[in-house]
């Protein structure tokens, strides 16, 4: 029972993906029941990641749960805690990350590698998310809001923050180095800003000549619309092929250009996930010794550093927000890539 629900009636609203490829339905369901290491969290605002829209869309080999309340940019105040925890209090500020939960005694869990855990359960997919007034959490596994930053701009951080200062980290570039971001959406538009920060030169790839002008400003070097040029040839050409090349494009083709614009002993860090193969050639792959390496989200520590950085004004999410209602306006506008930076639903 949630004494913070002050209809009495223990509901909230909620948008529930009820059939794959259908618009969500926004729906009154109840307020989910917290156990003993949990807590519930009054979310206040949650980004709206493109991995929402493939689980909607059922596109991944594993399928997410049906209903489903996706988000895993959910960030909101504590109202209720377990009776096991007592390193969080009600009134504390926390987002629900993708890394709902992990075993915390497997291999990857006792090797700083949590996001690795094959008993993972992952926020609006394994189990319900954000896209709600209220989520139960694994206190566990939440991370603290900083206090200067306010719950709209803290929760692109939460997915698209970790994740892409993660994979800049997995591409191993020196400051100083070039890197190359492929896609400046939600992921990318951040991802340029880390990059700038961790003192790397960067060019930016996408085939939206608003988000190139948006990833200049947001400090990116050299900007590149593969649908004017190859983006790899022109890498090459431009600075000698790039150290690490961070692709979270949706789309097959920038992972192959991703691929060709490393330079020799360069990383390929594979981000996003459309559902298809990529094909490398062996021979290149060999001689140049390039290495692709997939990087998934980033763990709690990661999440941290992600949000201090945010925290200290060097990365800041451009958001734009909508209510529960616009989620399946959303989706379309995300789907068709018109959307600057983040979406974050407010509630
Ligand atoms: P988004 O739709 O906001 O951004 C994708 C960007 O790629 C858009 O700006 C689009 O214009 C651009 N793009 C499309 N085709 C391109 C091309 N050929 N070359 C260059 N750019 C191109 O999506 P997002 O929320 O940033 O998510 C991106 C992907 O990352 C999704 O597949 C998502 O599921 C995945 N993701 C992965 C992780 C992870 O941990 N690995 C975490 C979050 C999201
Ligand atoms: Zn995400
Ligand atoms: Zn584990």
């Amino acid at each position: 029972m949630c004494q913070h629900c002050e209809n009495g009636e223990n509901m909230m609203k909620a948008a529930v993906v009820r059939e794959f490829k259908k618009e969500l339905v926004i729906e009154n369901v109840a307020i989910p029941e917290i156990g003993k290491n949990d807590v519930l969290v009054n979310i206040k605002a949650c980004g709206v990641c493109h991995t929402d829209l493939h689980a909607a869309h059922g596109d991944w080999p594993v399928k997410p749960k049906l209903p489903l309340i996706p988000g895993h940019e959910g960030v909101g105040e504590v109202v209720a805690v377990g009776e096991n925890i007592t390193h969080l209090q009600t009134g504390d500020r926390v987002g629900v990350p993708w890394l709902y939960s992990a075993c915390g005694q497997c291999e990857y869990c006792l090797t700083g590698r949590e996001t690795l855990c094959l008993h993972q359960q992952n926020a609006g997919y394994s189990v319900d998310g954000g896209y709600a007034e209220y989520c139960v959490a694994d206190a566990r596994y939440v991370v603290k809001v900083p206090d200067n930053l306010d719950y709209v701009e803290a929760a692109p951080i939460f997915c698209a923050g970790v994740t892409t200062y993660k994979a800049l980290k997995v591409g191993e570039a020196k400051p100083g180095d070039w890197v190359a971001i492929y896609g400046v959406g939600g992921l990318g538009h951040v991802a340029v800003q880390y990059a700038k920060a961790m003192g790397y030169n960067v060019v930016a790839v996408d085939t939206f000549d608003e988000k190139l002008e948006l990833a200049k400003e947001l400090g990116a070097d050299k900007i590149i619309n593969p649908l004017n040029e190859d983006s790899a040839a022109f890498i090459q050409r431009e600075v000698g092929g790039v150290q690490a090349s961070i692709c979270t494009a949706v789309s097959k083709k920038a992972f192959d250009e991703a691929y060709r614009s490393v330079k020799r002993g360069g990383k390929c860090v594979a981000v996003g996930l459309p559902p298809e193969m990529i094909e490398v050639p062996i021979f290149d792959t060999v001689l140049n010794a390039v290495s692709i390496v997939g990087s998934i989200v980033g763990t709690r520590k990661d999440l941290q550093e992600a949000l201090q950085f945010a925290a200290e004004g060097k990365v800041k999410t451009i958001v734009e927000t909508a209510t529960l209602d616009q989620i399946n306006q959303v989706f379309t506008d995300l789907e068709e890539g018109k959307i600057n930076g983040r979406i974050v639903l407010t509630l």
